[in-house]
């Protein structure tokens, strides 16, 4: 018997080349266009607070210097503004770097990782990078569906992520609904509750997920800097956790994750309760209006709690999602394409500045009497 032939090149492992990558939203637009107003990754129209800008131009005279590896810093000024106890926090390179952890500590391969069918591409990509089974579950109205999330779970689920509220749909489910959900999960599946959005939800029967995390064994809240605080581009996440998975993650996470310049910026954030209200408050204010707006065009927008909407387009080819797409970048105003998520026939938009969003409700006015 002879031994099978070794490939002439290195070969990732199996399944590696069956995952897609992910599509950032686009940056830039097309060559001539003199202002553009990027509304394509949900990042903060505000921008960062000042003094997170100061910390990071500070922190930039030492950069030679490693970061703190356990971000002790960050995680006692995340635990003195939400309350929580600083050893149940593990800070990441982004949220992403939050669920790709997870994906691997709990997933072997052939064990299936649940979301809904609209929900973060993320999950999926993670899932597949970690072995695991990806099972995208149906969503109602839009919105996930505590009793199809439940009759997906099988012996092999170990995890799942759940993004309330969602991206791209902006829909969110109610408290009691995700409570329903983790009493009938069995014990050992991981429920992560992802809240990238939570700061800007205005509903009394929503719930980041904090008190669960506190009274359970088997759920986690991931959270971002990169929305609400405006710090995308540092990359930089946090996740609050039972102390038995913080100690599994931080045994496989790089020792310095998160970098000197973020963790500085960071702490200045968190800090900054003005900068946050300041930008709920825009928020509060552009997002219903654009709502109305669109509506009024005669366009349907899922209803958001977010900072961002999806925009629905006529199934006339002359007035499709691809078209408005190109209609508004030619125009600078550079949205999101998310046929990816299951909608071939939407925009998201993020809610930008009182410049942006006139001028994209002006635009698509235009563009629909085209
Ligand atoms: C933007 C977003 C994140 C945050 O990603 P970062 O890696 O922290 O920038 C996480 N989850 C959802 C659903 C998001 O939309």
């Amino acid at each position: 018997m002879t031994a099978p032939a070794s490939p002439a090149r290195p070969t990732p492992k199996p399944g590696v080349m069956d995952i897609a990558a992910y599509v950032p939203g686009k940056s830039s637009a097309p060559a001539g266009v003199s202002k553009v107003h990027k509304l394509s990754s949900n990042e903060n129209p505000l921008g960062a607070s000042p003094a997170a800008v100061d910390a990071v131009r500070t922190a930039a005279e030492r950069m030679e210097f490693y970061p703190d590896g356990s971000a002790t810093a960050l995680r006692e000024a995340i635990g003195e503004a939400y309350g929580l106890n600083p050893a149940n926090i593990l800070c990441t390179n982004g949220s992403d770097e939050a669920i790709g952890l997870l994906a691997q500590v709990y997933l072997q391969p052939g064990d299936e990782g649940v979301f809904t069918e609209h929900g973060f591409l993320v999950y999926r990509i993670y899932i597949q990078s970690a072995g695991g089974v990806p099972v995208a579950v149906t969503e109602n109205a839009e919105t996930a569906d505590i009793d199809a999330i439940l009759a997906a779970i099988t012996p092999r689920t170990k995890i799942v992520f759940l993004a309330n509220p969602n991206n791209p749909t902006g829909t969110y489910i109610p408290f009691t609904e995700v409570r329903r959900l983790h009493a009938a999960l069995p014990p050992h599946v991981l429920l992560v509750l992802d809240a990238a959005y939570a700061e800007y939800v205005r509903r009394n029967d929503y719930e980041s997920g904090v008190e669960l995390v506190s009274t359970s064994e088997n759920v986690v809240m991931t959270r971002t800097f990169s929305k609400i605080h405006g710090l995308g581009g540092m990359r930089l996440g946090w996740i609050y956790a039972p102390a038995h998975v913080v100690d599994a993650l931080n045994r496989v996470r790089g020792p310095f994750n998160v970098n000197a310049a973020a963790i500085d910026a960071g702490v200045a954030a968190i800090r900054d309760r003005s900068h946050v209200e300041n930008t709920v408050a825009h928020n509060d204010h552009w997002l219903p209006w654009l709502t109305a707006e669109l509506t009024q065009l005669g366009l349907r927008v899922t209803p958001s709690v977010g900072n961002f909407i999806l925009i629905h387009f006529p199934e006339n080819e002359a007035h499709s999602a691809a078209k408005a797409d190109e209609y508004l970048s030619a125009r600078g105003y550079i949205l999101r394409r998310v046929a990816g998520y299951g909608f071939p026939n939407a925009l998201r938009m993020t809610v930008g500045s009182e410049e942006a969003n006139r001028g994209v409700v002006a635009a698509l006015s235009d563009f629909l009497k085209t």
